[in-house]
């Protein structure tokens, strides 16, 4: 069951207009929202980001909260299991013909959920690898844009090379990665590229960013060249879907001694007990 303009039907026959913006240009925006046991995880966040990618692209928000949630609701209610991700995305609309400039068209919304299944702890103190390329996207990626050719590029090396992740960089300073943040620490410090146009503000981010402050770490959102992440005593990324995720291995080398380190190891327990707190 998926949500499409106003119904609920099933998948394959959900269909768009040839017209559809989203389809011709990429133009329009989404989100994906963690819902563990049951409980969308961090729903105001995520709807307050929405509204900002919304504003900056000029397409007006379809719903209000209450009626996001109530969309949300309905689609969760024919869920098989308790822990989902939410997908959903709002094209600039159909258009009458093919052209760049828009004028004002009622938004297409599509809302998906999948099942979420986090990885467990064993799995997760194996560590991950990554390997990193030079960030090729737009100058815009505080905006959760629709159009992600740079990181299908991107997914697709990863899953070539069998790697968790592509960590990006930009004249050597690391930006994120693919499709989440990253962090690094090196003597009680943790560091993280600072918001603005070159990295989307996470909502993971600022729960790993909690969680580390919690374990006793000192939060410096500052930037970091590539050469001190692979010195670092700890690399991490986060994502809604993925957490935070220990790094150990980036280009083949290994990260410190190669192990999942102990700040991780508490982040990872903190994170668990915001998941159980949610409301
Ligand atoms: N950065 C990029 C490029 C992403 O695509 C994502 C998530 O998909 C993130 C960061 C992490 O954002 P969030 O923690 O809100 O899922």
């Amino acid at each position: 069951m998926v949500y499409l303009n106003g119904n609920f039907i099933a998948k394959n026959k959900a269909s768009i207009s040839v017209m559809d913006r989203g389809f011709l240009f990429g133009d329009g925006v989404y989100e994906v929202i963690p819902v563990y046991n049951g409980k969308i995880f961090r729903l105001k966040a995520h709807l307050k980001r929405l509204q900002k990618s919304l504003d900056s692209v000029k397409i007006p928000n379809p719903h209000t909260k209450s009626e996001w949630l109530d969309i949300f609701n309905q689609l969760l209610s024919h869920a098989k299991t308790d822990d989902q991700s939410i997908y959903f995305q709002i094209t600039r609309g159909v258009d009458t013909q093919r052209k760049h400039s828009f004028e004002s068209l009622t938004p297409t919304v599509y809302i998906e959920t999948n099942p979420l299944i986090p990885k467990p702890k064993q799995v997760l103190e194996q560590g991950f690898r990554v390997i990193t390329q030079p960030d090729i996207r737009w100058s815009r990626c505080d905006i959760k844009a629709t159009s992600l050719l740079a990181n299908t590029l991107y997914a697709q090396n990863a899953k070539e090379q069998k790697m968790e992740e592509v960590i990006l960089h930009r004249d050597n300073i690391i930006t994120e990665g693919a499709t989440s943040n990253v962090f690094m620490i090196k003597d009680s410090t943790l560091y993280t590229h600072p918001t603005g146009v070159n990295i989307l503000s996470g909502i993971t981010r600022d729960l790993a960013m909690e969680s580390a402050q919690a374990c006793g770490l000192t939060i410096n959102e500052s930037t970091f060249t590539l050469n001190k992440l692979l010195n670092a005593d700890e690399v991490w990324i986060s994502s809604s879907t993925r957490e935070v995720m220990p790094i150990i291995q980036i280009d083949g080398r290994t990260v410190n001694s190669g192990k999942v380190g102990q700040y991780w190891e508490c982040v990872y327990e903190h994170y668990q007990h915001l998941k159980e707190a949610s409301e």
